[in-house]
């Protein structure tokens, strides 16, 4: 569903453009909006968020789905926890649809999928490790579950298969979301040049929030 935001971007309190292939890693209290901006379009922007106080308590795709009854992600989802918490509400969506089923690119899915070529390419999943290692709060590689890649068209055909498609964003497009608790967002901007997740061509994408 689109919807567009009514927060001025002259007022957010944070700012941070995140750089192809880089991953970033920041706490959001309750009652702040995060934006994600696809600043060039057609970028996957692999997510994970965590209860802030509880990193066991994280994001569940599968009861996300249950709850809404849809497998895909857009304004009005409520992403839920493991534990039964919502843990943000996305509130405004100028894409329109943002996947939960496709997963976060691993070195060892790259060789599987595409080519045992590609084991030495840059990986989301890396990404990920790299960020919590360097947050040093506790946060272990098994906290690393299944996630969400806002941006990426991942459609369901007919059969029930998943494909990875060419992207539904563009340039300017961008996704919010309320945090209903404190939450710990992990952000891998995915350097993947296999699939057309990124149209083969990795770009940076701007996170801020407003309190
Ligand atoms: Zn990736």
């Amino acid at each position: 569903m689109l919807t567009e935001s009514t927060l001025d971007p002259a007022t957010a309190v944070y700012d941070a453009t995140v750089l192809a292939g880089e991953p970033w890693i920041h706490e959001i209290r309750a009652g702040q909006t995060l934006r994600i901006l696809d600043l060039e379009g057609n970028q996957a922007a692999d997510t994970l968020f965590y209860n802030a106080h509880d990193y066991e308590d994280r994001y569940s795709a599968q009861d996300t789905i249950r709850d809404q009854g849809n497998i895909y992600l857009t304004t009005g989802s409520r992403l839920q926890s493991l534990k039964g918490h919502t843990l943000l509400t996305i509130t405004a969506d100028t894409c329109g649809r943002h996947d939960t089923l496709g997963g976060a690119c691993a070195t060892e899915s790259n060789m599987v999928r595409y080519a045992l070529e590609t084991r030495h390419m840059h990986a989301c999943r890396q990404s990920f490790v790299k960020a919590i290692a360097g947050w040093g709060r506790g946060l272990d590689k098994r906290d690393i579950g299944h996630n969400i890649n806002f941006f990426m068209n991942v459609p369901v055909t007919a059969e029930g298969r998943l494909t990875f498609e060419d992207g539904v964003s563009a340039p300017g497009k961008y996704v919010e979301m309320r945090a209903e608790m404190d939450v710990l967002a992990l952000i891998s901007n995915c350097p993947q040049l296999n699939n057309p997740c990124n149209a083969y061509n990795p770009t940076p994408i701007r996170v801020s929030i407003w309190d």
